[in-house]
């Protein structure tokens, strides 16, 4: 394999991006211009304009948002769940300070109420000063956000939801308190019987392990739980997985038909055969996480 030597063109910039897994392989994008750096009491904030990506969010480091693959993670982290259960009105995103989650929640009329709890209102003021395209949610009546910790939320709400988004998966991140069992035993009090939960755990191949601590937590609480993937450019190892769970006798993996071509008609990358899709597994990863 021969090396290459890569010579910026000659009006380009020498600045890459890299997302690398154990030093060894991974992401590199290269950067047209930073465009914004700062700091939180909880993470590093950085945002760069990228010749493949676009505008790009990371957080403590990682890529978390691109311009470019947006609509693959958040598409196939609302919908399934939103086209499973039969009439969401009330919806809770935990870590959506990106926006991305409650732009594609809102696509739904059904939809009365979404809370945002983010815990970093840093996050929040980057995506409307540098990414606005992904703020278009806040300002809607429907939604409410909420700065502070999701554990939090959910120990001093007595709310219900039909569907809740963990959207913070952030391994190391800022705040542990997300990825305890009481944290998914007080998520299932406020799904109830019929509510349906989404939880975003990261690459199935380079976090089988939390992976697997995710389910056990959510299995045991929920009657059905089922892991998904997807495809994403913008992780390091190209595949996303998510665990969807509820207590609820609708199929978690079921689909409505009639509001799955309403919303595929809104989407770059969600329509019935990516849904169905999703849940068929390549066996190494069944067999990593035993289910
Ligand atoms: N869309 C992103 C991705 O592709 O990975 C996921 C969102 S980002 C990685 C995680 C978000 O969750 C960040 O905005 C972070 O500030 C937030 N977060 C982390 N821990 C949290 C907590 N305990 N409560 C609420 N938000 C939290």
């Amino acid at each position: 394999m021969n090396a290459f030597v890569n010579c910026p063109m000659e009006n380009e910039t020498s600045i890459w991006l890299q997302n690398l897994v154990c030093g060894h392989s991974g992401l590199i994008i290269k950067v047209k211009q930073p465009v914004f750096c700062g700091s939180s009491p909880f993470q590093k904030v950085e945002v760069f304009d990228t010749y493949r990506f676009g505008i790009t969010l990371c957080l403590g480091g990682t890529v978390v948002l691109t311009e470019r693959d947006y609509e693959p993670y958040h598409e196939m982290m609302v919908h399934p769940a939103m086209v499973a259960h039969p009439h969401p009105k009330r919806v809770c995103i935990i870590g959506g300070g990106d926006g991305g989650c409650l732009k594609e929640v809102l696509k739904y009329e059904s939809v009365e109420r979404v809370v945002v709890v983010e815990i970093d209102s840093l996050v929040k003021e980057t995506i409307e000063n540098y990414m606005p395209c992904f703020a278009d949610g806040f300002g809607d009546p429907r939604a409410e956000v909420v700065i502070g910790d999701g554990y939090d939320y959910f120990k001093e709400t007595n709310e219900s939801f039909d569907a809740i988004f963990v959207d913070s998966y952030d391994p190391g991140g800022p705040v542990r308190s997300l990825e305890t069992a009481d944290f998914f035993s007080r998520v299932a009090a406020a799904a109830g019987e019929d509510g349906i939960v989404v939880v975003q755990t990261d690459s199935p191949i380079l976090r089988a392990d939390t992976v697997r601590r995710t389910i056990a937590n959510v299995s045991a609480v929920f009657r059905q739980y089922k892991p998904y993937i997807c495809t994403l450019r913008s992780f390091p190892e190209g595949v996303c997985s998510f665990l969807i769970a509820s207590n609820s006798v609708i199929g978690i993996d079921g689909i409505n038909r009639e509001r799955c071509e309403e919303v595929a008609g809104t989407c770059e990358y969600y329509n019935e055969e990516m849904h169905a899709g999703a849940f068929l597994l390549p066996q190494g990863i069944k067999m990593s996480l035993n289910c």
